[in-house]
Formats: structure tokens, C-alpha cells, sequence
């Protein structure tokens, strides 16, 4: 077994401790069976030193057989162990019989967005394998919104709605988005809601009015949008969905009757 087949045991939380074992537990430190390991320079440490300094309450010796255990499945399999750290992570190896013949068998590290950690040792990762990213997002987003038309009576919405008057066609594949006049049409849509801000801000809205409807209708070059309508459209794009609705390009704002 290399490093590269090793399992990866992520430490999402501390473990959990046995209150009645105050050693080591609060202050997250190792004993003197076990500080080899959090050292992680490949000293050696014997199988049988750990199980006992276990017996005796040591929480980081319990902590690193479960985490053998898990990985091996039998504490009958493994007779020393040692770590290395490299590259944010703690491996740890195994070897059956004599040192030199070690396998890596778990890779620690903690979960650095779920809180900080007593075990400093530990290395954390900032950006976890549990980080949100924009495809986990979107992800997310699918599971909620299948979950709402699926679960929710009072969700569920039909697949294509009737289009308000006008909606934003999120274009894509290097085309921008423009504003369309639905004509009473039937299609999926996105509703943006957001806060308008401060009225009295000088910063440059993009609006529909009266003077711009027509170069609208034409395109809006993506750059020109601000960010949180930005977001909509990519959101949109990335969800197949062809319509987005925001308020203040939709609707014609200095038209009374709109
Ligand atoms: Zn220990
Ligand atoms: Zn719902």
C-alpha cells in the first residue's frame, strides 16, 4: 500500500471523550505512549505500549487504535505504528511485523471550517474536502429545490409556469443576457429577490426605464450587471434554467401602468 491508496480519515469533530477520563482530554495533550505520533516524524511506537496507555485512559492512544482500527479492522494486524506530516495532512502508518515493512493506512486532518480543534497536532485543512464551493452550492441548490417539488405541497410549483411580462433570457455560450416580453409564454424561471439598498446612494442602478427598454430587449452585457443580478443569471445558467425575474429590470420603472 502507498500513500496514495491510503483512506482518508477526516476528523470532522474532536472525538468524542469520556468525561471520566480527565487525562489528556481537556488540555488535547498526548502522553508519553502517543507524543511520538503527534510529532509525526516516523518514530516508531509499539502496538502494545498504545493499548495499555488506552487501558490507562489516555483519549489520543483510543483515538489513534480507532482510528488503525477503522482502517485495518483488527488490532491483531498492525504491531508498530509512526506519522508523517506533509502537505496539511497527518499520515498515519502501520507495520505488521518489523518497522520497515510500514503501509499508510489513514490520513488525519481536521475539518478546519467545523470550529478550531483542542488537538493542535492535527493538522487543519482551511479548505476541507467539506468546503462550499460553487459546484457544491449548486449541488445543494438541485437537492433543495427537488426536494420542495418532490416533498413540500406547499412548494411544489409547476415545471413551466406562465412567464411574468418580461423576464431576463440568461443567454449563455458566450451570448449576453437580454430582456424578453414573455407574450404570455410558458417556461421555467428564476425570481431574484434582493434589497434595493440605499436610495439616496449615488452608485448607478441598472434599471429598466422608459429610454433603455429598447437597448435591453437587445442585451445587457454580462460586465455591465451588478454582482448580485450577476449571480442570478450564472446560478440560472448552471441550474438550466433559460428565465431569470429581478424587479427593477423587469418592470418598467418610471411607467406608472407597468
Ligand atoms: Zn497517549
Ligand atoms: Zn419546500
Amino acid at each position: 500500500m502507498s500513500r496514495s491508496d491510503s483512506t482518508t480519515f477526516l476528523v470532522p469533530h474532536p472525538p468524542s471523550v469520556d468525561k471520566s477520563v480527565t487525562h489528556a482530554a481537556e488540555s488535547g495533550q498526548s502522553c508519553a505512549a502517543c507524543f511520538p505520533l503527534t510529532v509525526g516524524d516516523g518514530d516508531c511506537v509499539d502496538r502494545d505500549t498504545l493499548l495499555s496507555s488506552q487501558n490507562g485512559g489516555c483519549t489520543i492512544c483510543s483515538f489513534f487504535i480507532t482510528a488503525i482500527t477503522t482502517a485495518v479492522g483488527s488490532t491483531a494486524l498492525w504491531k508498530h505504528a509512526s506519522t508523517w506530516i506533509d502537505k496539511g495532512i497527518l499520515g498515519l502508518t502501520i507495520a505488521k511485523t518489523e518497522p520497515y515493512d510500514s503501509s499508510c493506512v489513514a490520513v488525519l486532518a481536521i475539518n478546519g471550517e467545523s470550529g478550531p480543534s483542542p488537538f493542535a497536532w492535527i493538522p487543519t485543512l482551511a479548505k476541507s474536502p467539506y468546503s462550499r464551493t460553487f459546484a457544491r452550492d449548486l449541488c445543494m441548490i438541485e437537492e433543495w429545490i427537488q426536494e420542495c417539488q418532490q416533498n413540500h405541497p406547499h412548494c411544489q410549483q409547476l415545471s413551466t409556469p406562465t412567464l411574468p411580462t418580461r423576464v431576463i433570457d440568461v443567454g449563455g455560450g458566450g451570448r449576453d443576457p437580454c430582456l424578453v416580453h414573455s407574450q404570455g409564454r410558458a417556461g421555467q424561471y428564476l425570481a431574484l429577490s434582493h434589497r434595493w439598498g440605499d436610495p439616496t446612494s449615488h452608485v448607478t442602478k441598472l434599471v429598466t426605464m422608459k429610454e433603455n427598454i429598447s437597448q435591453h430587449y437587445l442585451g445587457i452585457p454580462l460586465a455591465n450587471i451588478p454582482a448580485t443580478f450577476r449571480d442570478a443569471i450564472i446560478v440560472a445558467r448552471h441550474l438550466r434554467i433559460p428565465y431569470v425575474w429581478i424587479d427593477s429590470l423587469c418592470i418598467v420603472q418610471d411607467d406608472r401602468e407597468d
